[in-house]
């Protein structure tokens, strides 16, 4: 037996406990479950657990995905990895949420893709709130000047913000980062122009959900350890 729909209903009570501590409705957070690396024997178990968005961030293993469980309808891929623009043609085709822009020029790559495709994608601006050198996401003072020329672009919406905190840090730490998404949110708009913020992984998505997220990623506290890259 699987033991994947059991982590499910887990984390679920989980996020459910800590929107309740936090005074928040559980029902206003959406946990995507972070399938990078995992089988597609493995998604359709938490598929079949209920399971709808899934996160991946290699754009061919999106499209691959995609393609073996294209008669599952109502699945919805979000992309939560850097790319380079050559690949943006595969996400643009199947994902219904890119989590990673970061910049205006991979911002209008999307959305010349997604213009050609005859789609609208949701977008998050990754921020990179640790400001670590060689970390993907813009700076949190570059964040407004970007979005304004986003919002320019046709077929790409903006819906909020996404983070990936410093690795190292202790959970206090990292409830600051979080905290600290949710404040340039407020600064940039606040949750009528910017509703969804993504930020908590396996190990910190209470914390998260504390602060404000509305998306969690979640990945090994789901499917278990990842297997190794294979190339
Ligand atoms: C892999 C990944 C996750 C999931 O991490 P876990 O620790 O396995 O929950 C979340 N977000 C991003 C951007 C990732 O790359």
């Amino acid at each position: 037996m699987s033991h994947i729909p059991n982590n499910i209903e887990h984390i679920r009570t989980r996020i459910r406990e800590a929107a309740l501590t936090a005074g928040r409705n559980p029902g206003d957070i959406t946990l995507v479950a972070v399938s990078k690396r995992q089988s597609i024997a493995d998604i359709e178990d938490a598929y079949n657990a209920g399971q709808r968005h899934f996160g991946e961030n290699y754009a061919q293993e999106l499209r691959d995905k995609a393609v073996a469980l294209s008669h599952l309808t109502d699945i919805q891929w979000h992309f939560i990895g850097n790319l380079q623009k050559n690949k943006v043609k595969y996400v643009v085709a199947n994902a219904s949420m890119m989590e990673c822009i970061d910049s205006f020029s991979i911002a209008e790559e999307f959305s010349k893709r997604a213009k050609g495709a005859n789609r609208t994608l949701d977008a998050l601006l990754q921020v990179n709130v640790g400001r670590e050198p060689q970390k993907s996401g813009c700076m949190p003072d570059d964040a407004a000047a970007i979005m304004s020329n986003i919002r320019l672009l046709p077929n790409i919406r903006l819906r909020g913000l996404m983070t990936v905190p410093p690795f190292h840090l202790e959970a206090a730490e990292t409830r600051l980062v979080f905290r600290e998404l949710a404040a340039l949110r407020d600064a940039l708009g606040g949750k009528d122009a910017l509703p969804e913020l993504s930020m908590g992984m396996s190990h910190d998505f209470e914390e998260a959900i504390w602060e404000g997220a509305t998306l969690v990623r979640v990945g090994t506290a789901i499917f278990g350890e990842r297997p190794p890259k294979s190339w």
